[in-house]
């Protein structure tokens, strides 16, 4: 290359650089080469034009705070003046402090600043919200935009693009693929019908707009530590709902939870009106108050209502059905640059009203968490867990939500409300148990999530009304009428070691027991089949010379395992720490069965299969693969219903079935029949039991005799006698008198059943459907709704009696198999969390 040509190649090179500079920020319609506001955006473009703005507005800084389960990133930014940039750190760590939040370090920050966190598309195939929020990111950081720079002079805003990256673009991918040149506003086209499982949920089909509080997936785990750092004032989720609905934004619809303020009710109506301002003079559509409550504490609204904010949902109509453009019942048509301008609206407006109220907000918001402290809300001061596993898994719920709490040292006789007994009563306190004080910043939220008594100020709500976390993770717990302060464990205090290592290094074992006490079992007893191991487990409480083997103990024998080369230090290398293994120098027991008897029972090692696509529930599908890939680590093949012809069942010996409303034809029945009298397992979920109601062979009834039949029958007609004289205006009321939305009812269990091993005496079980079984001939009734039943939450008064000495979960035994019907759907969020226990059971320990 001669010199000529290499000085003008760098004379382009720097003209062609200094262009670009030169342009600087670019709109989306700009920078997007996929026709913004005509068509979706893929999500990495949305990530390259979120990127292209942080490099080139001195408004903005942008971080990557996490990754999806597909490796797409999460991404926020953080939006405010030039000059606030500068002190970002100390305007941060002042509204920390000032809440009890902060490091403790005195920054002199001498004005009020509002924090406004948006967040866009939970939902995925909403896709409206992610495409507007290219649109309002732009608007925001714009230098050129005096309005928003001046707002942003008391204001930081925290953006995130995307709450649910695999989502969208499973929703946005899919209708690039099918859409064609010209779009259909007609309703009758592919572009308007999503496949199944839809882009609203994330990778594992969780929708996310659930899992604020119990955060069972890694976008919700990233976000949150990431919302921690900033507990914003204000924080807006953006949705879309069915297309002809206009526009819906605060204030939100009763019931409200009890523990929502006066302010953040009063500031929800400012908000709102002046959204309406903009909306009335552009003629949209909108409505507040009629639906969307706020009750159930794990949406993106409620959680940042219960951490002090002003929590609001924003709908605009759109949603997977709109594609690009729909033909609206008032004969206009919904486009995506409609939906686009209506989110930037509320958006902006927002912003304009944190930003005008800034003071206001700050006073309310300090006001908040000092009230938490000096007087806190809710029936109990404090809370004492009882130490098990299962309160370890609880409390590392609580380090997620930020509620802080100790380990006690001391042991001492103390009084308070025992939630199994739902009565007071005296107990013993003992070193390990978990005590949590309601007098903290976070003790609202804590107090939402204790609460047994949820008190709804109206019972017309579309989610579950109960959540009591005791009787979630199955704990022994106690409310307390006073501040707990007990001596605090030593936290340098170090752990027992597992016999295993201990013991076993010169004297080997005749066999090692590991107890079964909460889903980490399974957890463990995947590792187990991992490397080969055989195991029996223990049927019934035995007692030897060393120790107690409890029921449903996984026993691991020297005799069964030869091909272990070293069992000790494979154990040891697999199970971890495991202070209460127990290593057995003997198979002679001291009472009960002996190792090598039949108290001991081998396990079989699952092979499993599941059933998905069209007509299963693509949630109830998302919990089981994601219990076995990520809460249990265990192999699970999934097939579509539709490729069932291709299953080679003896391939398997457990087939679970999902929620859903999929039937079976009559050969795929007598395939399944036979797959269990030949030693199959079906684990049977909610909506799949009506495959097997009153078929041959079947003990599953509704009813358990033709007279409890025909009585229910004759019940129902005289209702619908009665109902002759309801007015048009209680049709609503009359509709959930039979219902359940969702609500935890307190079941009896037989003890000496697998299914039931480890649970506690009794099951708190989450009931969300009206589905009602009799108690079963001829099976296993394990998990009972006994008569005049305990329950939590609301529940229909005319379904109330249908649901007394109903089953919940059986197992019928036929030919050499069997089936487990679960009446309730154990995994329901994944985050009850004794349910996973109980599904683990099912998988591992019935035979
Ligand atoms: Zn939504």
């Amino acid at each position: 290359m001669n010199m000529n040509k290499v000085l003008s190649i760098l004379f382009l090179s720097v003209l062609f650089s200094i262009t670009i500079t030169a342009q600087g920020l670019k709109s989306p319609k700009e920078f997007l080469r996929t026709e913004y506001g005509k068509h979706f955006t893929p999500h990495y473009l949305v990530a390259d034009y979120v990127r292209h703005v942080a490099e080139n507005s001195d408004r903005v800084t942008l971080i990557e705070y996490g990754q999806t389960n597909e490796n797409r990133p999460l991404l926020l930014a953080t939006i405010t003046t030039k000059a606030n940039q500068q002190n970002i750190g100390a305007i941060q760590n002042h509204h920390l402090n000032k809440i009890g939040l902060g490091n403790g370090t005195l920054e002199s920050i001498d004005k009020d600043f509002a924090i406004v966190w948006l967040s866009f598309g939970v939902h995925g195939n909403e896709a409206g919200g992610s495409e507007s929020s290219m649109n309002v990111i732009y608007e925001i950081a714009n230098p050129k935009n005096q309005r928003t720079g001046d707002w942003l002079e008391n204001s930081v805003v925290l953006f995130d693009p995307s709450l649910n990256p695999d989502g969208y673009n499973r929703y946005t991918q899919w209708v690039r693929g099918i859409g064609g040149k010209i779009t259909h506003p007609g309703h009758t086209d592919r572009e308007h019908m999503e496949p199944w499982p839809g882009g609203r949920v994330n990778h594992y089909l969780f929708d996310l707009n659930r899992d604020w509080a119990w955060q069972t997936q890694v976008e919700s785990q990233q976000r949150i530590a990431q919302y921690a750092k900033w507990m914003p004032h204000i924080h807006v989720d953006f949705h879309e709902m069915g297309y002809d609905d206009g526009y819906y934004f605060a204030p939100a619809a009763e019931p409200y939870h009890k523990h929502i303020t006066d302010f953040q009710r009063d500031m929800q109506v400012d908000i709102g009106k002046n959204h309406a301002k903009y909306f009335d003079k552009e003629g949209w559509l909108y409505f507040t108050r009629e639906i969307f409550d706020l009750f159930y504490p794990s949406y993106g609204d409620t959680w940042p209502l219960f951490n002090g904010a002003i929590g609001m949902t924003h709908e605009q109509a759109g949603h997977g059905m709109s594609g690009r453009a729909i033909a609206l019942s008032n004969g206009d048509t919904l486009t995506i640059q409609d939906r686009i301008d209506h989110h930037s609206q509320t958006a902006l407006s927002t912003l304009e009203e944190s930003s005008k109220q800034a003071t206001r907000l700050n006073e309310n918001f300090v006001k908040y968490f000092s009230d938490a402290v000096s007087s806190p809300k809710g029936t109990y001061k404090s809370y004492i867990i009882k130490a098990s596993e299962k309160a370890d898994r609880l409390a590392e719920l609580l380090d997620k939500n930020n509620i802080e709490y100790y380990r006690n040292a001391d042991a001492q006789s103390m009084n308070g409300f025992d939630y199994l007994k739902g009565k007071k009563s005296t107990f013993r306190t003992t070193p390990g148990d978990v005590i949590i004080n309601a007098n903290q910043p976070n003790g609202t939220l804590l107090q939402v999530f204790m609460e047994p008594e949820p008190i709804l100020s109206d019972s017309i709500t579309y989610d579950i009304t109960a959540w009591s976390l005791p009787h979630a993770y199955g704990v022994q717990a106690y409310g307390m009428d006073v501040y707990t302060s007990t001596r605090k464990e030593d936290a340098t205090k170090e752990k027992e070691k597992s016999c295993f290592i201990n013991e076993v290094q010169d004297a080997k074992a005749y066999a090692y027991v590991i107890p079964w006490k909460s889903v980490n079992s399974a957890k463990k007893l995947s590792k187990l089949y991992e490397k080969g191991i055989n195991v029996r487990m223990a049927k019934k409480k035995v007692q030897f010379d060393v120790g107690t083997v409890s029921k449903g103990s996984i026993v691991i024998i020297r005799g069964d395992n030869y091909h272990i080369k070293d069992l000790s230090e494979t154990l040891s290398n697999t199970i971890g720490d495991c202070a209460d293994c127990i290593c057995l120098p003997t198979g002679f027991s001291s009472k009960g069965g002996d190792i090598g008897g039949s108290d001991f029972e081998r396990l079989n090692h699952p092979k499993t299969l599941l059933i998905s696509g069209r007509g299963t529930s693509p949630y109830s599908v998302g919990q089981i693969w994601h219990y076995f890939d990520e809460v249990i680590g265990y192999p699970l093949s999934i097939v579509n219903k539709d490729d069932l012809g291709r299953v080679d069942y003896n391939d398997f010996n457990t087939l679970i079935l999902p929620d859903g409303y999929f039937k079976f034809s009559e050969s795929e029945i007598k395939d399944i029949t036979s797959f269990i009298s030949e030693g199959g397992k079906v684990i049977a979920i909610a909506g799949a039991l009506g495959n097997f109601v009153e078929k041959d062979g079947y003990a599953l009834a509704k009813y358990a005799t033709d007279e409890e039949k025909k009585a229910a029958e004759k019940h129902r007609d005289a209702k619908k006698l009665d109902a002759r004289n309801d007015s048009y205006h209680d049709q609503e009321r009359h509709g959930i008198s039979n219902s359940v939305p969702g609500a935890i009812i307190k079941n009896d269990l037989d003890l000496s059943h697998p299914l039931s091993f480890g649970l506690g005496d009794s099951y708190h079980s989450l009931k969300t459907s009206r589905q009602r079984y009799s108690l079963l001939q001829d099976t296993w009734n394990v998990v009972t709704v006994p008569k005049d039943y305990k329950h939590y939450g609301f529940i229909g008064a005319g379904l109330k009696p249908k649901f007394e000495e109903t089953v919940s979960f059986a197992v019928e035994e036929k030919g050499s198999g069997s089936i487990i019907y679960m009446v309730d759907n154990p995994l329901f969020r994944g985050f009850w969390d004794n349910g996973l226990m109980l599904f683990g059971n099912a998988l591992f320990l019935v035979d």
